[in-house]
């Protein structure tokens, strides 16, 4: 039987509209709309497309976009020059960096530069933290109907998976999660939002011994690597959800971490690739935006 294939545009539509909602009802009252600045550095053209994805959806949540881009060779000290004036802005909410900056910049020193309330994507040693001790968690990140303060914000990939593995009814407690790829972006935060979840979480890697049999033992299996469909349907569960996190530009278009049909053909649930986690990231970037105006008081 095919599986049911989650559809990570119409569940970050949901979340999307909570937003728009969000911030048409702060608007209302009086406040200003909530700001994110985004810095892009850099030709890439992916950073590109991923930053204009992410500016033309906080137009359409309402949300303020202050756009930086930089050039390749920009002195280090510039960049961090401009991350700490987004920082003394007091319109300004969140600072999201895309990354990857090019190799000869340091994205920890420039990330040390933002403070855990403009953290939009989650990466300050602050909200991991909170995230790693179980303090904060997926309802915190959807929180998004009333002014209660922020606990901390959590990266929105991870963020975004859980949310679709809540609407689609995914069972976790108790069920075996596996995840492949142990970034602080992706594999890391997720398994700390799985554990919190009651789930039993494996987190693979590139050096993991058994990896294909860890594998066949998930109910949840979550791709996040960056290799072009590594993840072979024979490695995949009877009856297990698979969630791919992975973008990856080939000469047959944009493809997962995931080989689709192979998994399809035996999994009980999957996401697509365009059309599957990333929408949901962009979505829990606004949603964060939302929280860290309102705990800023919309200053
Ligand atoms: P990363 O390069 O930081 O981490 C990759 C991880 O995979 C590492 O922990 C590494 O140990 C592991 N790994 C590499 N090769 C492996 C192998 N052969 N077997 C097992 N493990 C292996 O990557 P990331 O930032 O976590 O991103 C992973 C993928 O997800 C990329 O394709 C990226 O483009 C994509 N991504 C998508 C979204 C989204 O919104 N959909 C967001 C972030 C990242």
């Amino acid at each position: 039987m095919a599986a049911e294939v989650i559809d990570g545009k119409q569940i970050s539509g949901q979340v999307r509209e909570r937003v728009r909602d969000g911030v048409a009802a702060d608007v209302g009252a009086g406040r200003r709309a909530p700001g994110l600045a985004t810095v892009l550095v850099g030709d890439d053209p992916a950073s590109h497309v991923y930053v204009a994805n992410k500016r033309k959806a906080c137009e359409e949540a309402g949300i303020r976009s202050i756009h930086h881009e930089l050039a390749t060779d920009v002195a280090e000290d510039d960049l961090v020059g401009l991350v700490r004036a987004l920082e003394a802005d007091p319109e300004v909410d969140g600072i999201l960096v895309q990354m990857p900056l090019p190799s000869e910049l340091d994205p920890d020193r420039v990330l040390a530069e933002i403070s855990p309330a403009k953290d939009v994507d989650g990466l300050t040693p602050a909200n991991a933290g909170l995230l790693a001790q179980g303090k904060i968690g997926v309802a915190e990140a959807l929180e998004l109907d009333s002014d209660a303060p922020v606990a901390g914000l959590i990266a929105c990939t991870p963020s975004g998976v859980m949310e679709m593995l809540r609407v689609t009814g995914v069972p976790l407690e108790g069920a075996e999660a596996v995840i492949v790829g142990r970034s602080t972006l992706v594999g890391r935060p997720l398994a700390s939002l799985l554990l919190s979840a009651n789930a039993t979480v494996t987190v693979c890697h590139s050096r993991t011994r058994d990896l294909v049999e860890t594998c066949r033992r998930a109910d949840v299996l979550v791709a996040a690597v960056g290799v072009a469909e590594l993840v072979r349907g024979d490695w995949v569960k009877p009856g297990a959800t698979v969630i791919d996190v992975g973008i990856n530009r080939t000469e047959n278009g944009l493809v997962g971490d995931v080989e689709f049909d192979g998994a399809a053909a035996i999994a009980q649930a999957i996401t697509p690739v365009p059309g599957g986690v990333g929408p949901m990231t962009i979505a829990m970037l606004l949603a964060n935006t939302l929280r860290a105006a309102r705990a800023n008081a919309y200053a």
